[in-house]
């Protein structure tokens, strides 16, 4: 993650492609929101008109669709407030990921499960 003085912070988001610099809202010390991206046919960057909750050391997104802003920023603090201590988490993989998450598991999946719910953003899901 990039601190700005002013203005937004980025952060740099793995993708089959490559990483992408994206500005990003910091909500805690390890998860930021960041504007859904896509790439038309010749391969420019777009956006999608959701967000995502991106885990900022790793640069891997959490949720894995993308909602409105007010379901991203809920869902964020909601995960946020699980305990998991997002800023050390490592993604390493699924199984180093669940056992770092532990018995906060289920907030986690509850918190994921209203995001999923959010059908505020049209055409993009
Ligand atoms: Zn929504």
């Amino acid at each position: 993650m990039t601190a700005a003085e002013n203005g937004f912070t980025s952060v740099e988001i793995a993708t089959t492609h490559g990483s992408r610099d994206m500005p990003c809202e910091i909500v805690t010390d390890g998860l930021v929101i960041v504007p859904a991206f896509g790439e038309d046919e010749t391969g420019t960057s777009v956006l999608m008109g959701g967000f995502s909750v991106t885990h900022a050391p790793s640069g891997r997104m959490v949720t894995q669709s993308h909602a409105c802003l007010p379901c991203a920023r809920m869902t964020a603090l909601n995960l946020a407030n699980t305990g998991v201590d997002w800023a050390s988490l490592q993604f390493t993989g699924q199984e180093e990921t669940k056992a770092a998450v532990g018995n906060r598991m289920s907030a986690v999946t509850a918190a994921m499960a209203e995001f999923e719910q959010c059908r505020h953003v049209g055409g993009a899901r």
